[in-house]
């Protein structure tokens, strides 16, 4: 595709603009990469008609929710999106949407944009400041604090809903260009837990699967996830298989997909990886394993059946509260089955023994043959929609490209990609999100940049995260909206452009790479985060650095470069059109032309090899684990979360604010309680109930059902005081927050206490 030409007309409008709202300044002070950005047709809400489209068509782009990675057909009128619909021919959803990508668009016209830089005044408020001041205050502070305190005294904390080519950037910004060393992104409370699982497994972060396994598959085992209102348009890519599939959900809820199973198996919370280790034990009892595939392509099979043997049926039975014969019937179901696949979402990822629970599945996959596979393998769903590029490109537990920091190697390719002193890059990973929060309260950590996340809604154990923020000496917070419980705490608020107003591409859950496009104007002065982040690279002095980054799509062919031999390769890849017209491509497609296949649904590991170097895949496990905080007598029930419904996005930043969403999900904060619990605790239906944990306590509203069982309660994540509960527990290997089990205690609202 070719850049737009400014014309005269155009760049005189620019550049009145930019007079008005102080850009001029900037201008004559930067280099030639931010006035050529800064003249750009568009930049500001200038010009009509978006880059590259023609004022009235028909695009297409991916969806900027979820990890699904729907194909939405967005409909131009007068140069201006007026609505959109799914795209029929899409690989991925097949001319379906969810609520969320039909009201995609409504968002990006709420009354709370952020519409121009705001910064904290001596009287504590945020009010309106220009770009000028908000860029000379970030370079100021930030510097300020890493004079005195060292350039480590700076982090960022980033986020899986921006595009690849903008996570790169913030990440390369951070670490190679303002010497930071600690920089996480919000993909560690989601997917970190899969990320290390696949890695120790495979060799490397590489989910196998590619949706049609969701169809051609004859037994689906779904584990910790209610895809049918978390992932919509997965379950009814599930709904499509013709094979009349056995579809088991493991689960202690009976959420909405439990219900549309053929065996839901309610064990208790926590029990996953005790259930696992027993079916495994069963099966190789039994002998209903792949003895050709175990010895081809695995290691240390024989020390995992002797682990495995500590999990007989008895004390399966005991752990999980399962019948013998629903164990059995689980067990046989897997051993009949000739393509099964294992597929787990957050009930796995977010557990203090998340990877040994989600190596479990992969070992079950391993040893019966199930991997490689049409309608086989061990299958992470991601969330976000860009949690994928963001576990590739970030920067930040991964070196650009998947590569490792601590491997001098890896750092000297990525330096010569870029063309930068391997000294600029950091010898060491970043501190996961939690250990950054230590950093903070040790005073270690003094200033944070947070981008397109709203940690103070979502992080676990809230008030400790807002005690320990506040403890900064200065805050950046990038996002659409000034609003968020997070940007109200900022000392300085970035207005950014979303989704709809800018380019770049992202990655889905089966390795999919689609395209977004710019089909909507930013509201006042917000830009996009790509253009952000080239103005405090100039601002901050490193703008020589990213002197080859100046759009989205030339980030896109730096990252191609960085990819190449790698087994997320995607150097053969063309542009973004190739992208678009291909409906998205899956990595790897390397740049070899023989080694490429163009096919469209693709899976990995066909070929039995893994990415260890041996080409094996290792059985990995470890002895269970209680509970961090097991319920007690003060504390009696044990507190679930997850999502809503599928209208609600995580803290609802974007859905809150469509009417049409806002009728799909109960207003108030709720509560699901069994109606034994509600019986015995005198809880009418509807009722107030008060929540207390040994953090916080809270109202909400009893949603009397059978759902959920005896001693335990479910709340939905999406409402803001949920957090205030959740105990912080985490994953040793993937520091990933457990957020699925605390103990609480639910009384009348009669009995409440602060
Ligand atoms: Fe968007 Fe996910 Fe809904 Fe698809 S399922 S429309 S990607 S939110």
């Amino acid at each position: 595709m070719s850049k737009p030409t400014p014309t005269p007309k155009g760049l005189a409008a620019a550049a009145k603009k930019l007079k008005e709202i102080g850009m001029s300044a900037i201008m004559q002070r930067t280099g030639p990469l931010t006035r050529e950005l800064l003249l750009s047709p568009g930049v500001f809400g200038l010009g009509k008609v978006p880059e590259r489209l023609k004022p009235d068509q028909t695009t297409t782009m991916v969806c900027g929710y979820c990890s699904t990675g729907c194909g939405l057909s967005v409909h131009l009128k007068d140069g201006a999106a007026v609505n959109l619909s799914p795209t029929t021919e899409y690989p991925v959803n097949l001319g379906m949407a969810c609520p969320k990508g039909w009201e995609a668009l409504t968002p990006l016209a709420a009354t709370d944009r952020a519409t121009t830089p705001m910064l904290r005044n001596a009287a504590g408020k945020l009010i309106p400041t220009t770009w000028p001041v908000a860029l000379e205050t970030f370079v100021k502070k930030f510097k300020g604090i890493q004079e005195k305190h060292g350039k480590e005294a700076v982090a960022f904390l980033g986020t899986g809903q921006i595009p690849t080519e903008e996570l790169a950037f913030l990440g390369a910004l951070g670490k190679f260009g303002m010497g930071m060393v600690d920089g996480d992104g919000n993909t560690r409370q989601c997917m970190a837990t899969a990320v290390v699982a696949y890695k120790q497994a495979f060799g490397f972060d590489a989910p196998p699967y590619t949706y049609q396994d969701f169809e051609e598959s004859d037994t689906l085992v779904l584990v910790g996830s209610n895809l049918c209102i978390a992932h919509p348009i997965l379950w009814e890519r599930v709904c499509r298989n013709p094979n009349k599939p056995e579809i088991v959900v493991i689960d202690p809820r009976k959420t909405e997909t439990a219900m549309a199973a053929t065996q839901h198996v309610a064990l208790a919370p926590k029990s996953d990886l005790t259930l696992f280790y027993g079916i495994a034990n069963l099966l190789i009892e039994r002998g209903a394993i792949d003895k050709t595939f175990i010895e081809n392509h695995t290691k240390d099979f024989d020390n995992y059946r002797m682990h495995v043997q500590k999990y007989d049926r008895e004390r399966v039975i005991l752990e999980t509260g399962l019948t013998g014969e629903a164990i059995d019937h689980l067990v046989d179901t897997i051993a009949r089955g000739k393509r099964v696949s294992f597929w787990w979402t957050m009930g796995v990822n977010q557990s203090h023994e998340g990877v040994r629970a989600a190596q479990s599945l992969i070992n079950l996959a391993l040893i019966t043959g199930n991997i490689g596979r049409p309608g086989t393998g061990a299958n992470s769903i991601t969330g976000q929609c860009n949690a994928m590029g963001s576990r590739l490109f970030s920067n930040t537990t991964n070196l650009l490209g998947g590569h490792d920091f601590t491997s001098p190697a890896d750092r000297n390719k990525v330096a010569e990609t870029l063309g930068i002193d391997v000294q600029s890059i950091p010898d060491r990973a970043s501190a996961s999100y939690d250990q950054i929060l230590e950093k903070i309260l040790k005073g270690k950590i003094r200033g944070l940049w947070i981008v397109a996340t709203n940690p103070a809604h979502s992080w676990i154990n809230q008030d400790f995260f807002k005690e320990v923020v506040s403890r900064l000496d200065f805050l950046v917070v990038q996002d659409m909206y000034a609003s968020t419980e997070t940007a109200r705490m900022a000392h300085l608020v970035l207005p950014s452009a979303g989704w709809g107003e800018k380019e770049g591409t992202f990655i889905n859950s089966e390795r999919r790479i689609g395209v977004l496009k710019r089909v909507s104007r930013a509201p006042g002065q917000a830009l996009a985060d790509f253009q952000i982040f080239r103005l405090i690279a100039d601002a901050w002095g490193c703008g020589e650095m990213f002197a080859n980054w100046t759009s989205p799509e030339a980030v896109f062919e730096i990252l191609k470069k960085l990819s190449r031999d790698q087994p997320c390769d995607i150097s053969g890849l063309g542009d973004y059109e190739m992208l678009d017209r291909k409906g998205g491509v899956q990595w790897p497609y390397p740049a070899d032309p023989t080694a490429q296949d163009q096919a469209q649904q693709r899976r990995l590991f066909s070929d039995g090899r893994f990415f260890h170097p041996d080409g094996r895949a290792r059985f990995c496990f470890e002895d269970t684990r209680p509970m961090p905080e097991p319920t007690d007598a003060k504390y009696p029930h044990l507190l679930l979360t997850g999502r809503g419904s599928s209208s609600q996005w995580h803290t609802q930043t974007r859905t809150s604010k469509s009417a049409v969403l806002r009728k799909l999900y109960p207003s108030e904060i709720y509560v699901e309680i069994s109606p034994n619990d509600a019986r015995e605790l005198k809880i009418s239906p509807n009722e107030w109930v008060s929540i207390h944990s040994r953090r916080a306590s809270i109202k909400a509203r009893a949603f009397v059902t059978h759902t959920v069982q005896p001693g335990q309660v479910f709340v939905p994540m999406h409402y803001e005081e949920m957090n205030r509960l959740t105990f912080p527990s985490f994953d040793p290997y993937s520091r990933q927050p457990s957020y699925k089990a605390c103990a609480v205690r639910v009384a009348p609202i009669s009995n409440y206490e602060e």
